[in-house]
């Protein structure tokens, strides 16, 4: 057995939703919505199905996911990213990251990692014989610890993984911010995985900044993004990476060793997904937002201190007002049984035992009656 994964608990999702089905709970857990992706995306995968696209596609991707992707990242960022040499598509962010991380990392160089973490980031560098250095965020502001991070680059550092907007923190990373980053990525000459999954879900006029856009930094960023989320398919599991040329091919040997190949009728999918219109995009924000401001308004109303959710699916909360006496792993099995609502405790985002305590993360990418029918059993419950 592989002393690491023995050692690595069932990821906190998992444990979560089991514990909802459990006991009948509204799962504002695991963040999944409780409605489909746009019905031209899943017609078009049905299609492509019927349509005998279910061999094994290209390896880095079929073409017109490639071109897709390249097509975003002008549209959105400005980005002439070359389809045929600088992106790849993988099963899921999940998958992107790994194939990232492999690709440019050696057993004994050290990863800078930002406290709180999502929960994949830690065992995969871990596993590749890396060395975190862990970086944290405090709450309620989330900011960058400019001089500890500077602090944690060093001669052996090769990457800093970056995750914005961020979850569970909800934060979107400056220009500022992302200027101090890439400074301190061209000083010691580290590259940067950038996990930007929620990259199209931003609130009260955020706007989602790759790093990749920075100046120095197109070279050194490998830019991560999910179809889950872009498309609230969770369940599909189509990734993409865009990156230099120079790395592309490293990844993709990653890629061969890891999956080879993604479902090619959902690649086809994604494809049709990418090139909607910016309409599309701007609905699937201002939806979620509305969420985000129902659920927070809601949770604030029965006593939790709320933080403010500039992006992702997560609203992060403060149980401390309503005098819980337990911690947030307590806290959240007491409300999935005695109130049948879920949430995930954010001390699951973190390495250290001497993690935050008092924190849990509630979904809002539910139906609006969902929401609101989580907040009656909680209101009922308290
Ligand atoms: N990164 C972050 C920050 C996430 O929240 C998630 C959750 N889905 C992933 C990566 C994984 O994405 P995918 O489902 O595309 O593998
Ligand atoms: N990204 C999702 C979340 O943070 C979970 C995905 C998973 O279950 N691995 O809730």
């Amino acid at each position: 057995q592989n002393d690491l994964l023995s050692a690595t608990g069932t990821t906190v999702f998992t444990v979560m939703s089991a514990l909802a089905v459990q006991h009948g709970a509204i799962n504002l857990g695991q963040g999944f919505p409780d409605y489909d992706g746009p019905e031209d995306v899943v017609r078009a995968a049905a299609d492509a199905l019927l349509d005998n696209r279910n061999q094994y596609p290209p390896l880095t991707g079929l073409p017109e996911l490639r071109q897709a992707v390249a097509a975003a990242n002008r549209r959105f960022y400005g980005l002439e990213i070359d389809p045929n040499a600088e992106v790849v598509v993988t099963s899921g962010a999940t998958e992107a990251l790994t194939a990232s991380l492999m690709a440019v990392v050696n057993p004994g160089d050290e990863v800078v990692l930002l406290e709180p973490l999502y929960d994949t980031y830690l065992p995969v560098v871990k596993l590749l014989g890396a060395v975190p250095r862990l970086v944290r965020l405090s709450p309620p502001r989330w900011e960058l610890p400019r001089a500890e991070l500077a602090a944690a680059f060093g001669p052996k550092t090769k990457a800093i993984l970056l995750n914005t907007p961020m979850n569970p923190a909800s934060k979107v990373f400056t220009a500022a911010e992302l200027a101090f980053i890439a400074e301190l990525c061209q000083r010691h000459d580290a590259y940067a995985v950038c996990d930007e999954v929620y990259e199209h879900l931003t609130f009260d006029g955020w706007k989602h900044i790759p790093l990749m856009t920075l100046p120095g930094m197109r070279e050194r960023c490998l830019r991560i993004g999910s179809a889950g989320k872009t498309f609230n398919l969770t369940g599909w599991k189509v990734g993409y990476i865009t990156c230099d040329r120079s790395l592309a091919p490293n990844v993709a040997k990653a890629h061969q060793n890891l999956t080879f190949t993604t479902a090619p009728n959902l690649q086809r999918a994604v494809a049709v997904g990418l090139a909607k219109d910016d309409g599309y995009f701007a609905d699937l924000a201002a939806d979620l937002q509305a969420k985000r401001d129902r659920l927070s308004a809601g949770l604030a109303a029965l006593g939790f201190g709320v933080l403010t959710s500039q992006g992702s699916y997560f609203v992060t909360t403060d149980f401390t007002p309503l005098g819980f006496a337990g911690d947030d792993v307590a806290f959240c099995r007491h409300i999935t049984e005695a109130a049948k609502v879920t949430a995930i405790p954010v001390s699951a985002f973190y390495a250290g035992a001497d993690a935050p305590r008092h924190f849990v993360r509630f979904a809002f990418c539910k139906r609006m009656e969902v929401l609101d029918e989580a907040l009656a059993r909680l209101g009922a419950w308290k």
